[in-house]
């Protein structure tokens, strides 16, 4: 078959399955499967598919009519600009965390200057936000961590695609734990943490809750406990004016916004994602005490 046929043929299938966007996915796995830009299918339409590739077009297409995340699929995802490395073992980066990452460029554009900063990512996953700061600013130093050996592997070779591994240094541990053994003082405090609802999980889409792992999203009860952890152990490696910047739930804003003035931080503001939702918060350690 013809290159737009089986983009029409996918397309259907993905249709019929309830997939949302089934002719960008078509195209995004056929492109992947003929090693192409996708552009190209535009291009050259009426060109024919090799036998061998339209099999595994076939078998990726049952895939994704199963709801397994294009992502997972071609074993990459996009975040800031640059492609990272994802397997089922890491969350997939959402265009949402970007907010993050651009919240924590814009504060060392305006605060820090050239000095070295030295900034933890917890809970790094895929090493998408350590790894895009890290290769916006050469001034940050990061401090990653992960409670799974295969997530760090993962964002260690993200750090190395993107050539910043010699200023990301990746521990294993729960949280704080592994900067807590190491004393390390903290210009910048950063995460993504895990913050779905027990309530949420129970609703979760078929892509997130059968193919993503849990480990990075479910937060406990309200969400909130990997944040009250990380406050609870994290404050005393900040330097005085130290900047706190978390991701959260758009439903999550004022509670954290609460805890983290609970917690003594300053200035604590929420932050808008592009979709208009609450989706940062950030705070600041105080300067005297
Ligand atoms: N934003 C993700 C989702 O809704 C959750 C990410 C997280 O828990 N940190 O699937």
């Amino acid at each position: 078959m013809k290159r737009n046929e089986w983009i029409q043929w996918a397309t259907n299938e993905l249709k019929n399955a309830g997939i949302e966007t089934p002719r960008l996915d078509a195209e995004v796995l056929l492109a992947f499967v003929l090693r192409i830009e996708r552009i190209r299918l535009h291009m050259y339409p009426e060109k024919e598919v090799e036998q061998d590739a339209g099999e595994q077009f076939e078998i990726l297409i049952k895939k994704r009519r199963d709801e397994c995340p294009v992502a997972y699929l071609t074993g990459e995802q996009e975040f800031m600009g640059l492609q990272f490395m994802v397997t089922p073992e890491v969350l997939i980066p959402r265009p949402d965390t970007e907010t993050l990452a651009e919240t924590v460029l814009e504060w060392v554009k305006n605060t820090a200057g050239s000095e070295k900063i030295q900034l933890a990512d917890i809970g790094t996953g895929s090493g998408a936000i350590a790894v895009s700061l890290a290769y916006y600013c050469p001034a940050i130093q990061v401090v990653a961590t992960d409670l799974s050996h295969d997530a760090l592997k993962i964002a260690e070779e993200n750090a190395k695609r993107h050539h910043v591994l010699s200023r990301i240094e990746f521990l294993y541990g729960d949280l704080m734990e592994p900067l807590i053994e190491k004393k390390y003082v903290l210009d910048a405090l950063v995460s993504n943490p895990p913050y779905i609802t027990e309530k949420e999980a129970e609703s979760l889409p078929g892509s997130v809750a059968g193919y993503e792992p849990m480990l990075a999203l479910l937060g406990g009860k309200d969400g909130l406990d990997p944040y009250r952890k990380i406050l609870a152990e994290g404050l005393e490696l900040l330097r005085p004016g130290a900047l706190v910047a978390f991701e959260m739930g758009w439903q999550q804003g004022e509670d954290l916004k609460s805890l983290m003035e609970e917690w003594g931080l300053e200035g604590v503001q929420i932050i808008k994602d592009l979709s208009g939702r609450d989706r940062v918060t950030t705070g600041y350690k105080q300067s005297c005490q």
